[in-house]
């Protein structure tokens, strides 16, 4: 092309075209006024509630469900017939929950579903966890999800979860988070005598099986005897919870960081917990719903878990359950299942990475979410060239953001990460595999899987206010 024949454009021209073609990129928050930061903040109160509540899968469906009943959510009957407005919970084994509202059109074209997990990563009790060893007594963990091993040691822990006795009957524990209770932890070496650990890698240096919880140092007074430590530390369980050793075998025990969470800066704009991924998700499309009134499609809020060991298992986003249930709700409209199916749309309501200038070397700046720019919408996750992702169509990508710009809505869109730099998945792919379109959306999160997480609030308040706009719009 020759340029000297090029008539020079006026600079007010560039400054027009730049506004109309190119994407410009301020900070969220200078887009929103004070009151919806008020407003974020406010929300986030209810949320930080929420984690201190709600530290395992059992204790979130227990708080979802609990909050629904307030406002009149009842448990789902199949075979009865539900009028438009009516709403109804699914309770699948204390572990995983559905909530719905019944829509105005029902599942006539479709239902509308945001599906969030509520299992975290955490420390498990192996089947014979107890065992005393040169004068102290520890329980033996098996880790659960992708953790970062040297992040659980010398922090201090809480025991949560349930164990079934033989007969059937059970206890609840819940043991570190009142004051005056006590805590546990996994010691680490001194750096006095750390020489030969230092030297090792971060994978390396924390072995999955020396994950021990310290729970005792006390033994039994007596003159003779074996294992006397153990015997102290298990006579003082079972006064407290009426279990014997064995009992362990069918119990569901998981050691948690045992601190509140709390806002985090001098601004308070950001909170640091355990479990944002993915509370930080389930709790807004939680609220989304029961703030939900008459929808004009049959709106649900799945809460799956499972979902850091691969979505896998009875009570997992890749069993049958959530299929089950929308082709009950199907078939009880004399729908055929497979059709209400394919007319569903879902967000995969999943937290991402944030961007963090510390580590700014494993993100590709141009496409990663940054703290406070708004919910997080990911077309696609995965890893190794898009491996285990459902990658959402251009169609839907344009649905969801007309509806969010539409409500003013402050989003923002980017990957996991640099290319090949890992990776990960979500619950999108199991729920797409249905034949319903699905995208990510959720909120972008810093030290993602540590025991203490950092998100911003006004990017929680954004992802409860995009749930909520998902579930209301009559047109998406
Ligand atoms: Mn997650
Ligand atoms: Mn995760």
């Amino acid at each position: 092309m020759n340029t000297e024949n090029q008539t020079k454009v006026e600079e007010t021209k560039v400054d027009e075209w730049t506004k109309e073609f190119l994407i410009s990129r301020k900070n969220g928050f200078t887009e929103v006024t004070d009151e919806e930061v008020a407003k974020a903040d406010a929300f986030c109160e209810g949320y930080k509630m929420f984690l201190d509540l709600s530290k395992t899968e059992r204790e979130a469906v227990e708080f979802g469900i609990a909050q629904a009943e307030k406002v009149g959510f009842v448990e789902f009957e199949y075979g009865k017939t539900y009028q438009a407005g009516e709403k109804v919970y699914y309770n699948n084994r204390g572990k995983a929950l559905i909530l719905a509202v019944i829509g105005e059109d029902g599942c006539n074209d479709g239902v509308r579903i945001a599906a969030a997990h509520v299992d975290s990563p955490r420390l498990d009790l192996k089947p014979y966890p107890l065992y005393e060893a040169n004068e102290m007594v520890l329980f033996k963990t098996h880790y659960y999800g992708g953790i970062k091993k040297y992040q659980w040691t010398t922090i201090p822990l809480a025991m949560h979860g349930r164990i079934v006795r033989r007969d059937g009957t059970y206890v609840d524990i819940r043991l570190g988070e009142e004051p005056g209770e006590p805590q546990f932890c996994v010691t680490d070496l001194l750096p006095h005598l750390g020489t030969e650990q230092m030297t090792k890698t971060l994978a390396k240096a924390i072995e999955g099986e020396n994950l021990n919880v310290l729970i005792g140092s006390r033994p039994v007074r007596a003159e003779k005897g074996s294992n006397l430590f153990k015997l102290n530390i298990m006579k003082l369980i079972h006064e407290k919870y009426d279990i014997v050793e064995e009992d362990f075998i069918s119990g569901e025990i998981e050691f948690v960081p045992a601190f509140k969470a709390s806002d985090v800066g001098f601004d308070a704009s950001m909170i640091g917990g355990y479990g944002h991924d993915d509370r930080v998700c389930a709790y807004p499309a939680i609220e989304a719903i029961l703030h939900c009134d008459k929808p004009k499609h049959t709106v649900l809020t799945v809460l799956a878990d499972k979902e850091e060991v691969g979505s896998d298992g009875n009570t997992g986003m890749n069993s049958a359950f959530l299929r089950y249930f929308i082709g009950d709700l199907a078939k009880m409209e004399g729908l055929d299942p497979h059709a209400v199916m394919t007319k569903s749309k879902c967000l995969s309501a999943d937290v991402t990475a944030a961007f963090d200038p510390t580590y700014a070397s494993a993100y590709e700046p141009t496409n990663s979410c940054y703290l406070n720019n708004g919910v997080g919408v990911m077309k696609y996750t995965g890893s190794r060239g898009k491996s285990g992702t459902s990658d959402a169509s251009a169609e839907f990508m344009a649905e969801v953001r007309r509806l969010l710009d539409s409500k003013n809505i402050l989003w923002q869109t980017g990957e996991l990460g640099k290319v090949d730099g890992g990776g990960g998945g979500t619950v999108a792919m199991y729920i797409a595999n249905l034949n319903i379109d699905v995208v990510d959306m959720g909120v972008p999160v810093i030290s993602m899987h540590s025991p203490f997480e950092v998100v911003a609030k006004l990017d929680v308040y954004m992802a409860y206010r995009a749930f909520k706009a998902f579930f209301e719009d009559q047109s998406c």
